[in-house]
């Protein structure tokens, strides 16, 4: 048998570690294994990103450096994933010999199969004319990269079409997976050792839309059937959009103590005008009475919003009322990014670009406003006591662990790393606008 390995690297968001949890149990499955670096890999992976110009650039810049190696050994093959490759494959498989799979993540599910292949006879596999929908990889992500957390997807693609975003053309037209699907990931993936699971959809609030019917009770009653998992300890869910969030998730989330009070609520403007013409389909003062009844429904709830600025046409005056709205609503954390043209969106032909120069001061003036709310939320929180689950090495910092709270604060605490994957009570002892430090107590 020809001995196979990988290795699996992440660019972009929770659905890639996702899509990667999953290739990673499929491969293990079928006698592949996981190199401890991509230099004595057979096969590199990458989950790439198509949401920002920036991270493309980045990717296909780190995929040509594999150039030099390959014209060497033939060593290691590459197998492009994720949004870029729907989006770009076939152009970059064509430049770089080395791809010898690209696959968008619509196509998931024929990846094990092309990686076998490629190694045993040396076959490419380029997705970009396949005509079958293919779907996802099938089984649970039983080998995790954390084994305390897992991500279950919900819902695949989206059918909002924000004029700026390249998700709808990449990922396709919004697809639910059915409930029992979901619920039997979800146990397996309890069994399996995770104590915390997200549910991930690019909105997840609509799941069940495309079921008929309408989509009122549908995530509502999903979250209400993962939550009662025996053993799972926390629940939580990303991204919501404004428009789809409705008061009976705010109910299901209120009786069940195991769903994390955080939640992730992107604005994206603060100016109704741009709103409008970013195809977002509710107002300012919508926005603002749905943040006001999560934090009348809910003891403490944390709420991060994702903006964008600089969309095309955004005034200074327009600018200002997103800076406004970060002050009215003091967020716990903002995803802030200065808007990133993406071909083929409608917002990528307007010939009122806000220049970039323009978009860079926009957003460091309208961080500086986040760091200082962030910076006072999280002080506000210094010698309380909170229900850490402890989860993996800090970053930085020997002997300290990282976990986060049910608010999805990340607390750092000197621990040993066998308290990794167990929930402790940690008392806040210093605060950063990005992290809490903590003691065990
Ligand atoms: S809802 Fe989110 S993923 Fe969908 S089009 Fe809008 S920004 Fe993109």
């Amino acid at each position: 048998m020809i001995e196979k390995s990988f290795f699996i690297r992440v660019i972009g968001c929770q659905m890639n570690v996702y899509d990667g949890d999953k290739l990673r149990g499929e491969l293990l499955s079928r006698g592949w294994q996981e190199a401890e670096s991509e230099d004595c890999a057979d096969f590199v992976v990458f989950l790439t990103c198509s949401v920002r110009e920036r991270a493309e650039q980045k990717a296909a810049s780190e995929i040509g450096k594999f150039g030099k190696k390959w014209k060497k050994s033939h060593r290691p093959r590459l197998a492009l994933l994720g949004c870029m490759a729907a989006r770009l494959g076939d152009n970059l498989a064509r430049k770089f010999p080395w791809i010898a799979v690209a696959a968008g993540p619509a196509h998931m599910g024929l990846v094990p199969d092309a990686m076998d292949r490629a190694l045993e006879t040396g076959a490419r596999f380029v997705a970009g004319s396949e005509t079958r929908a293919a779907g996802p990889i099938s089984c649970a992500p039983r080998s995790r990269g954390n084994p305390h957390k897992a991500y279950v997807t919900v819902a695949n693609g989206c059918d909002q079409f924000c004029a700026y975003c390249i998700v709808p053309y990449v990922r396709g037209r919004f697809a639910s997976r059915a409930p029992d699907d979901v619920l039997d990931e979800a146990r397996e993936l309890v069994r399996n050792g995770a104590v915390e699971i997200t549910l991930l959809g690019q909105n997840v609030d609509a799941y069940g839309k495309d079921f008929g019917g309408g989509a009122r009770g549908r995530f509502a009653s999903l979250l209400n059937g993962v939550s009662s998992i025996d053993g799972l300890r926390r629940v939580r869910f990303a991204t919501s959009h404004p428009s789809d969030f409705t008061d009976d998730i705010l109910d299901v989330m209120g009786s069940r103590p195991n769903i994390c009070p955080s939640i992730n609520l992107p604005v994206q403007a603060g100016s109704d005008r741009v709103l409008r013409e970013m195809n977002r389909r509710y107002t300012k003062d919508e926005y603002v009475s749905l943040v006001r009844r999560i934090r009348a429904a809910l003891p403490e709830p944390a709420i991060t919003t994702d903006l964008i600025v600089g969309f095309p046409g955004e005034t200074e005056d327009d600018f200002e009322e997103s800076v406004a709205l970060f002050g009215e609503l003091r967020f716990d954390l903002a995803h802030t990014a200065a808007y990133s043209p993406r071909d083929g969106t409608p917002a990528a032909s307007r010939p009122d670009q806000v220049p970039a120069a323009e978009r860079a001061r926009r957003l460091v003036r309208l961080n500086g406003v986040q760091t200082e709310i962030s910076r006072k939320i999280n002080a506000s929180m210094v010698g309380k006591t909170y229900e850490v689950l402890l989860d993996e090495p800090a970053p930085k910092g020997e002997g300290m662990l990282q976990g986060r709270t049910a608010t999805d604060k990340v607390v750092l605490v000197r621990a040993p790393l066998e308290m990794a994957g167990t929930f402790r009570e940690a008392r806040v002892i210093g605060s950063s606008p990005w992290c809490l430090e903590g003691e065990l107590v």
